[in-house]
């Protein structure tokens, strides 16, 4: 990988920017890794400048793609987040900077912080560029991930499958979404993988190629004949995807029917709908297996005419039928809806975009799911916060460390003496943000809470322990003034 072809695939979908800074970006990051070296062997700076890439190809904007080259930066050398804001503003700064916090989560497979990592991860980046990043940082790393050993890279492809795919999918960034699918299900499952890869890849490859020859020399006159300008391809089917239908309806590879899948897409919806007309009168369709999501697109906002026939031979072929946009829409999601939005009228701007294309999906799809889901004030009242082992915690809006002292063990809420946030000395009843990282000192010899601490606390949790020492202090005290008060 070098600088220039990341800087060639930029200026492919942002012609007129200029785009220089990026070698300076890229000079920047080289010498701060200088001398390091991947697990693999390679220099360090391909890991960046691969990451840089990724973003291109998902049409990310200038500052994005930048921060994805520095990303690893403040984290891993002796350049500050500072130095990196002195020399690339503060937008890039704050990318790098979301990036950094994320990467401090750490994942430890158990049920009860899946929930609250997925939303932490999003609720801890205001800037949704910040997860295309992320996103980015770990396919490299999936790709590369031969040099750890077996056991580390099955937790990250657990960690991959449970927390960053999904919140691909509900971005519908499905491009992403499919490529670490697939890398994840090759390390957690050598055997099946290499199984279906050789079905797929060897065995059905050439009877499917014939099929499609076929349906592709019947279906191309008619809809010449109606004049639809068209482009078709075989969809390529995702390994991972595959494999989960098999397991979740229990049938054996061929009886996935819609392996043999095809894809054609058309300039205008009106084109969608002639063209399904085309194939339903050359073919019966399977009317149970018909979807419209044009007229009403998923929650993630994807469009696209679904329909299963049976094709020549009587081989059951799903079809899918959408304009180029939905197609650009479906693989890029939300990101593709800030490109269009911009390409149209020509003009480059990006701060903000993000929750432009939130207002965009609102007004687009009317589905509210999306946005409700993506849309960061929906946490509004809860913050997320995390201890120095990386565990998260989510607590009600302006809770403090006691309260988060006593979310993590009744014991440390009763010792705290003192607290780092974000390795800073705090005081015990400041509020904390979203993201801090919060680290309790206690005090081996005390034993109870302070009372005091009832004047500020926010969880419940945490009101109920103190109050409970609080009326076992009173009972001890009148027990050293009424010696005849005994327990029993
Ligand atoms: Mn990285």
């Amino acid at each position: 990988m070098t600088i220039d072809r990341i800087i060639n695939k930029f200026k492919e979908n942002h012609p007129g920017v200029d785009a220089s800074i990026l070698h300076l970006a890229y000079e920047y990051a080289k010498e701060a890794h200088q001398g390091q070296m991947r697990k693999t062997g390679e220099p360090y700076i391909n890991h960046p400048l691969h990451t840089a890439y990724i973003l291109t190809e998902i049409k990310a904007d200038l500052a994005t793609v930048i921060a994805g080259l520095l990303h690893d930066v403040p984290e891993d050398t002796y350049r500050t987040l500072d130095d990196v804001e002195k020399e690339f503003g503060e937008e890039v700064a704050n990318l790098v900077k979301g990036i950094t916090k994320l990467g401090k989560i750490k994942y430890r497979g158990i049920e009860r912080y899946k929930e609250n990592l997925k939303k932490m991860f999003l609720a801890m980046t205001n800037d949704l560029r910040v997860i295309f990043i992320k996103f980015c940082d770990r396919l490299n790393n999936l790709r590369t991930i031969e040099g750890l050993p077996v056991e580390k890279q099955k937790r990250i492809a657990r960690e991959t499958l449970e927390i960053y795919v999904p919140i691909a999918g509900l971005l519908g960034i499905s491009r992403l979404k499919w490529q670490m699918e697939d890398i994840c299900f090759k390390i957690l499952y050598p055997d099946k993988f290499h199984e279906l890869e050789y079905k797929y890849e060897v065995e059905k490859k050439v009877e499917r190629n014939q099929f499609f020859q076929k349906i592709k020399n019947i279906l191309t006159p008619k809809l010449k004949e109606a004049n639809v300008d068209y482009g078709i391809e075989i969809r390529f089917k995702h390994l991972y995807s595959i494999y989960q239908k098999m397991q979740k309806k229990n049938r054996k590879f061929d009886e996935i029917y819609d392996v043999f899948a095809l894809r054609i897409i058309v300039p205008s919806i009106n084109d969608c709908y002639k063209t399904l007309g085309i194939i339903h009168t050359l073919w019966k369709p399977n009317p149970s297996r018909f979807k419209d999501y044009i007229a009403v697109p998923k929650p993630n906002g994807y469009k696209s005419l679904h329909t299963t026939i049976y094709g020549p031979e009587g081989k059951a072929t799903e079809f899918q039928i959408r304009t180029n946009e939905m197609h650009e829409e479906s693989l890029y999601g939300l990101a593709a809806h800030w490109y269009y939005k911009h390409s149209e009228r020509n003009n480059y701007q990006s701060p903000n975009w993000i929750k432009e294309i939130i207002e965009v999906q609102k007004e687009v799809t009317n589905t509210d799911e999306l946005v409700k889901k993506v849309k960061l004030d929906v946490f509004q009242d809860r913050i997320f916060v995390f201890s120095p082992q990386g565990d998260v915690f989510e607590l009600p809006e302006r809770s403090t460390p006691i309260d988060f002292a006593y979310a993590v063990h009744s014991n440390i809420g009763n010792k705290a003496a003192s607290v780092l946030i974000n390795d800073k000395l705090g005081k015990l009843d400041q509020e904390l943000r979203n993201g801090d990282m919060v680290k309790i000192v206690t005090e081996k010899n005390r034993h109870h809470p302070n009372p005091d601490w009832l004047k500020f606390v926010k969880t419940r949790r945490a009101k109920e322990r103190i109050k409970q020492y609080a009326r076992k202090s009173s009972l001890e005290r009148l027990k050293r003034f009424i010696p005849g008060i005994k327990e029993k």
